[in-house]
């Protein structure tokens, strides 16, 4: 009797060749989808849609019945700031942005800790790609193409909230902002800015000081005296009220986009 032989196995270097043919295709997916993002919401040839989700970030019953108040007018401010300087940098077309109040999002979304390890901030941001993909189609509304997620804490029982973050990659924004009628103006400095970083813009103020970078953090960087500036260039965040004070704006009237940020985006007359 002759020895049995064993079937012939696929060599491993197949299956290792399939296995990075298919990572190299997700990846040039993921790229694909990360370009045509950029592409279509940089070339201010039609109205980008932006999407404000409000979710209660506390429970408690202040905040609860401040959201059932809330009202598209509380965020027309956005959309009237960001058309203003659009226009202003040279974009034709009549309403470039538009931002619309969608209804509440009870799913919270997941922590993004922008000083963890650049494996674990990646997964972070898929897993909040996947809950933007999960909460931004409400029945009998069209998703728009910038979700923004704004966590509202009850300013009685919370006096200052985690960092805002608004990714570039995946068109997502997560802001904490403040329930409280007061703060709409402040809250929508907050979310004009995050909505900003999601078309490309970087922030332009030094992060352990809080210090507006000159020139591209100042709305007005030609002004005689320099300082004290009166108005706040929206990625710095802040604008130098005198020698080593730095405050926030009141509202989204006392901001500007710079030129640096301007030409970020993509407006033809940065
Ligand atoms: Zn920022």
């Amino acid at each position: 009797m002759t020895p049995r032989s064993r079937k012939p196995q696929p060599a491993p270097t197949f299956w290792r060749n399939i296995r990075i043919a298919f990572l190299l295709l997700l990846l040039a997916i993921a790229a694909y989808s990360n370009w045509y993002d950029r592409w279509s919401t940089t070339d201010w040839d039609e109205t980008l849609w932006v999407g404000v989700f409000p979710i209660d970030a506390d429970g408690g019953r202040g905040t609860a019945s401040w959201l059932a108040q809330l009202s598209q007018e509380d965020v027309s401010a956005i959309e009237e700031f960001l058309n203003a300087e659009a226009h202003r940098h040279g974009v034709g077309i009549e309403r470039p942005v538009r931002v619309d109040l969608y209804p509440q999002v009870s799913e919270r979304p997941p922590e993004v800790d922008p000083d963890s390890s650049l494996l674990s901030r990646a997964a972070a941001s898929l897993r909040l790609r996947l809950y933007a993909r999960r909460n931004s189609h409400p029945p009998g509304r069209a998703p728009p193409q910038i979700r923004i997620f704004v966590l509202f804490h009850d300013p009685g029982f919370t006096k200052s909230v985690p960092h805002s973050v608004g990714l570039q990659k995946g068109l997502v924004g997560v802001v904490h902002a403040f329930a409280a009628n007061d703060m709409t103006p402040t809250n929508n400095v907050v979310i004009a800015h995050e909505i900003l970083h999601t078309l490309g813009a970087s922030d332009k103020y030094d992060p352990a000081t809080l210090e507006p970078y000159y020139p591209i953090g100042y709305a007005e960087p030609d002004r005689q005296p320099l300082v004290p500036q009166t108005l706040t260039e929206i990625m710095a965040g802040r604008y130098v009220a005198g020698p080593g004070k730095f405050e926030m704006p009141d509202s989204l009237r006392d901001v500007r986009v710079g030129h640096a940020t301007a030409l970020e985006i993509n407006w033809p007359k940065p």
